[in-house]
């Protein structure tokens, strides 16, 4: 296992991990129960029902009123929930018998496996905060001036701005074609799963440039706050370069002597990659099981399909054409972070990998990486963008009955951009910022409730194409960058 390349060792703990997790969730996802002992005080009596799709809690009390809970996730059913959590609040005797006595095997074990793989997120997480500061600061200092970054700043936008819009028409052209909210196959729409809140859209964007300016550096590190940080190590290495001098030089060594250390540890972090995967992995396949699937099928396949036709055509052809490099070989140069991403569904979370195999494995000079990175992290989404447009246009087939007019779609394209940059490189960052862009259109946000069930699934397929972007838009600045070089006395690459 040593002496195999990496990117395989961490295929081999992906595909071992579903192996292990499938097989958990066919051979152990099925729990049947009858208790009578060890219950909660005044029931007599319990049964559970426990598979990945739905759960049935059924007591009895002494006086022998029978109550009968349900877990699902497509439920739209008065009284019924979509989630265990959502169980705690509702009956929260039912949660302690279901906790209790009624978790199946494939949850209990998923559920370790999530927690174990969780420590190598945050490793990762530990990494992150120093790695892109020093990173960020030495990058920048070897820009050569205000110049150099400006023009790779207004670069980098423009190559986010326009693989975003790509990603969108490709999630629009898909979703008009499969129509798969016209097809009958979905769950039945109710008003009860209300999630998020809404906020306007003028709100988000405002507070985005908010977090442009934080009032608390310091305090942004801790949070972390990616947005304040970038904007504010941007700023402080800006005025490095204009103070120059003596000062340059001792802030341009202490960011480049940090810088090495962390790239160093991070490297030792990602050879944990291959077992960090194998149970995250493992966790998602153990606990969902292939039912739920079955109902969003169509739904699942348009936006497979566009985020499929993105990252395999075009964004290859953009890395081809612009950056003039082998697509092939770039995107196996960064599969450790690309399997990590599909495996956490977290830009941010991978961002450390991302930057090493970025500048280590397809050899990007560390001030492209340093500064397209972080920052595509944070607001460079197509995959986030694809996938808001295809789900709303999906809600709304179902909600009217027919697509939306081609002057709604407009709207929803823009908001999907918009979303897709407020959109935090966390898990179901997404689906918070959905809420945005049906209100946008005037569809009811608590429909959103019916793609809850697969969102995981493919949180993880458009996170992998969100950094996939990040890593193709690396490859382009870098190549226009070349083509247009910095001289500067200073400057280290
Ligand atoms: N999980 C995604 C990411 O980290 C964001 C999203 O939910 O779309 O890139």
């Amino acid at each position: 296992m040593r002496h195999l390349a990496l990117h395989w060792q961490i295929l081999i703990g992906m595909v071992v991990g579903t192996l292990l997790g499938v097989g958990l969730n066919l051979f152990a996802g099925m729990r049947h129960v009858t208790i009578r002992e060890g219950l909660p005080s005044g029931i007599t009596m319990a049964s559970v029902i426990d598979t990945s799709a739905r759960t049935e809690i059924r007591y009895t009390r002494v006086d022998g009123q029978e109550t009968l809970r349900v877990v699902d996730p497509l439920t739209r059913a008065a009284g019924e929930v979509t989630a265990v959590d959502a169980l705690a609040k509702l009956d929260p005797i039912a949660h302690e018998i279901y906790q209790a006595h009624g978790v199946s095997l494939a949850k209990r074990l998923g559920l370790w496996c999530k927690r174990i793989g969780g420590l190598f997120l945050r490793l990762l997480q530990m990494v992150a905060v120093p790695l892109i500061v020093t990173s960020l600061v030495s990058g920048i200092l070897g820009l050569g001036g205000g110049e150099g970054v400006g023009r790779m700043f207004r670069r980098t936008l423009t190559y986010y701005v326009i693989t975003s819009m790509l990603a969108i028409c490709t999630g629009l052209l898909m979703v008009n074609l499969v129509r798969p909210g016209l097809r009958g196959a979905a769950p039945p729409l109710g008003a009860e799963n209300a999630t998020g809140h809404a906020a306007s859209l003028g709100d988000v964007l405002f507070s985005q440039i908010e977090a442009l300016i934080p009032n608390n550096p310091l305090g942004a590190l801790v949070a972390p706050d990616f947005l304040s940080i970038i904007a504010f190590t941007i700023l402080f290495s800006l005025f490095t370069l204009r103070v120059g001098g003596t000062v340059l030089e001792r802030v341009r060594e202490a960011a480049s002597v940090g810088f090495e250390v962390m790239m160093a540890m991070t490297t030792a972090i990602i050879h944990l990659a291959p077992i960090g995967v194998f149970f995250l992995i493992a966790y998602v396949t153990a606990t969902q099981g292939v039912t739920v699937f079955k109902a969003l099928a169509w739904y699942v396949l348009a936006v497979s399909l566009g985020l499929g036709i993105h990252a395999c055509i075009t964004l290859p052809l953009i890395v081809r054409f612009f950056a003039k490099r082998s697509p092939l070989e770039f995107a196996r140069a960064m599969s450790p972070a690309l399997l990590t991403a599909f495996s956490s569904a977290s830009s941010n979370g991978t961002l450390p990998l991302t930057m090493s195999s970025v500048e280590q494995r397809a050899g990007v000079s560390n001030r492209t990486g340093s500064f397209v990175l972080p920052l595509g992290a944070t607001i460079n989404m197509d995959g986030t963008a694809l996938y808001e447009a295809v789900a709303v246009l999906f809600i709304a087939q179902m909600h009217h009955g027919q697509n939306l007019p081609f002057s709604q779609q407009i709207i929803v394209a823009f908001t999907a951009l918009l979303a897709s940059v407020g959109a935090a490189g966390i898990p179901h960052a997404g689906l918070v910022m959905m809420v945005i862009i049906l209100q946008a259109v005037n569809l009811p946000v608590e429909l959103q409730g019916v793609i809850l069930a697969v969102d995981r699934v493919l949180d993880m397929a458009r996170t992998t194409v969100n950094v996939w972007s990040d890593a193709c838009g690396c490859a382009v600045v870098e190549s226009l960058e070349s083509a247009t070089p910095v001289v500067h006395p200073n400057s280290h690459a």
